[in-house]
C-alpha cells in the first residue's frame, strides 16, 4: 500500500518535471536568444530589412544626453503606463546643480481612454490646467516634454506618429495622427494658457536619460514593468533610416516584439502560446509576453489549470475563480517567492482563489512560479547582453563598462528577478561590466531634461 502511493506521488513528480523541464534553457540556448537578439537588432536598423523587422529600432531624434548646462522651468507628461501623471521639473546648472520635482498623478476614466481622440486630449489639457493652477504657473509659456509610451513612427523631436494604441486605451481618430499636433490642438481648443511643445519621448529613453542626468556611463534603459522594452545609444552610421553619419542617436528598440516573426517559437512553451491566443493582441509582442508583468501571472495560472486537470495538483479540483482571466497577478509571484512568506500565508492565497490547497501544493505553486519568472528575468538578460555587446562592438573595444537605468515595479518588488537579470548579463557578455542602476524619479524627468537639451540646443543656434 505505502509503496503503491510512494509510487504515485513520484510519478506525478516526473510528470511535473517533465512540463516544468520546457522552462529550464541552457546557457548555449540563451546564447542563441541573444545572437538573435542582435541579428533582429540589424535587420531594424537597416533601409533594406526594416519594414518587415520584427525588432523597429525606432529612431527617436534624441542626439545628446544633457551636458548639466542647462536650466530652467519645465513641463513633463507621463502618459501610457498605469498612471497619467504631469509634473513640474525645475533644473539649476553650475554650482547649485539640482532637479526639483512636483508632480500629480491623474485618473485617465475609461470614457477618455475609449471615447473620441478630442475627449482623451480634452482630459489630458483639463489634467494639465488644474496642475498649473496648483502650480500658480498658469502665465508661464513653459516647454513641455511629454512621454508618450505607445509604438510611434517619429520623424522630428517634436513630431510622434502614433501606430497603434496598446495596454487598454482605444480612443479614436488618433491612430495615424501625430501625437504633438492632437495635444497642441487640445490646447488650443481650451483657449487658457499656452505651452511650447518641445519633445515627445519613449518612456525608455526618459529612463535612460533621468538616471544618465547623475551618471555619465548610462547609455541604456530598460522597462520592466506593465510591459517590457528598452532603448540606447546608438552611433548614427548605424542608423541607417535617418540621414547623416555624425553622432549618436537614441534607439526605443520596440524589442517587446521581438519573436514576433516566428524566431523565438523553439523557447516559446504551450502555456506562452495560450496566453498569446487569448490576448488582446495575438500574435504581436511575443517577446513582452514571456517577460513582463501583464503576463507572468497568467502563465503561471495556466500551468496551474494543467496540472490540477491531470491530477497534479490541489487533489485534480479546479475552482471557478482561477479560470478567470487575471485573477492571478504577477505579485503573487513575488509574494510567493519571497522566504519570508510563511506557507500558511500562501494558503491564504490559495484560498482566496478558492482552492483548497495542502502543504505540498503549496510547494508545487512555489516551484512553477519560480520558473517562470526565473526564465523570464534569463530571457530579459540574453536580450540585454545583445545590447551591450553591440555598444561594446560599435566602439572597438575589448572591454567596456555600460550602466543601464532601469524602472519597473516587477523589477522592483520581485524578490529574485533583478538578481538573475544581472547573473544572466554577466555571463552571456562577459565582456561588459554592466551595473543597474533604478531611476527613482521616474521617465517624467527624463522627458523634462530632454525638452531641456532641446531648448539649450534651440537657444544656441538662435545666437
Ligand atoms: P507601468 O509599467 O504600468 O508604468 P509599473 O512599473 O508599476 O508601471 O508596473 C506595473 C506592473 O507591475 C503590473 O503589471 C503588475 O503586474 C506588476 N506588479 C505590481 N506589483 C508587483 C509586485 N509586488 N511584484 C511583481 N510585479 C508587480
Ligand atoms: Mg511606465
Amino acid at each position: 500500500m505505502v509503496t503503491a502511493v510512494a509510487y504515485r506521488l513520484a510519478k506525478q513528480q516526473k510528470m511535473r518535471e517533465e512540463i516544468l523541464s520546457a522552462f529550464l534553457l541552457r546557457d548555449e540556448q540563451l546564447l542563441e536568444v541573444k545572437k538573435r537578439m542582435r541579428m533582429q537588432m540589424e535587420r531594424g536598423l537597416k533601409k533594406e530589412t526594416h519594414s518587415a523587422a520584427a525588432v523597429k529600432m525606432l529612431a527617436t531624434y534624441v542626439r545628446s544626453t544633457p551636458d548639466r548646462t542647462e536650466k530652467g522651468d519645465f513641463l513633463a507628461l507621463d502618459l501610457g503606463g498605469t498612471n497619467f501623471r504631469v509634473l513640474m521639473v525645475k533644473i539649476w546648472s553650475g554650482k547649485c546643480r539640482a532637479v526639483e520635482m512636483h508632480n500629480k498623478i491623474y485618473a485617465i476614466p475609461m470614457d477618455a481612454m475609449e471615447g473620441t481622440g478630442e475627449e482623451l486630449f480634452d482630459h489630458i489639457v483639463h489634467c494639465i490646467s488644474d496642475f498649473l493652477e496648483y502650480m500658480g504657473m498658469k502665465d508661464c509659456v513653459l516647454p513641455l516634454g511629454f512621454t508618450f509610451s505607445f509604438p510611434c513612427e517619429q520623424r522630428k523631436l517634436d513630431q510622434d506618429i502614433l501606430l497603434k494604441w496598446t495596454r487598454g486605451f482605444k480612443a479614436t481618430g488618433c491612430e495615424g495622427e501625430d501625437v504633438v499636433d492632437l495635444l497642441r490642438e487640445a490646447i488650443r481648443r481650451r483657449g487658457e494658457f499656452e505651452l511650447d511643445v518641445v519633445a515627445i519621448v519613449n518612456d525608455t529613453i526618459g529612463t535612460m536619460t533621468s538616471c544618465g542626468y547623475d551618471d555619465p556611463f548610462c547609455e541604456v534603459g530598460l522597462i520592466v514593468g506593465t510591459g517590457c522594452n528598452a532603448g540606447y545609444m546608438e552611433v548614427m552610421k548605424n542608423v541607417e533610416m535617418v540621414e547623416g553619419d555624425e553622432g549618436r542617436m537614441c534607439i526605443n528598440m520596440e524589442w517587446g516584439a521581438f519573436g514576433d516573426d516566428g524566431c523565438l517559437d523553439d523557447v516559446r512553451t504551450e502555456f506562452d502560446r495560450d496566453v498569446d491566443q487569448l490576448s488582446l493582441n495575438p500574435g504581436k509582442q511575443r517577446y513582452e509576453k514571456m517577460i513582463s508583468g501583464m503576463y507572468l501571472g497568467e502563465i503561471v495560472c495556466n500551468i496551474l489549470i494543467s496540472f490540477t486537470k491531470r491530477g497534479l495538483l490541489f487533489r485534480g479540483k479546479i475552482s471557478e475563480r482561477l479560470k478567470t482571466r487575471g485573477i492571478f497577478e504577477t505579485k503573487f509571484l513575488s509574494h510567493i517567492e519571497s522566504d519570508w512568506l510563511a506557507l500558511l500565508q500562501l494558503r491564504a492565497i490559495f484560498q482566496q482563489l478558492g482552492l483548497q490547497s495542502t502543504c505540498d501544493d503549496s510547494i508545487i505553486v512555489k516551484e512553477v512560479c519560480g520558473v517562470v519568472s526565473r526564465l523570464a528575468a534569463q530571457l530579459c538578460g540574453a536580450g540585454m547582453a545583445a545590447v551591450v555587446d553591440k555598444i561594446r562592438e560599435n566602439r572597438n573595444l575589448e572591454h567596456i563598462k555600460v550602466n543601464v537605468g532601469i524602472i519597473g515595479t516587477l523589477y522592483k518588488l520581485h524578490p529574485h528577478f533583478s538578481t538573475v537579470i544581472h547573473q544572466t548579463v554577466e555571463r552571456l557578455a562577459p565582456k561588459c561590466l554592466v551595473s543597474f542602476v533604478q531611476s527613482e524619479d521616474g521617465s517624467g524627468k527624463g522627458a523634462a531634461l530632454i525638452t531641456a537639451v532641446a531648448c539649450r540646443i534651440r537657444e544656441a543656434g538662435q545666437h
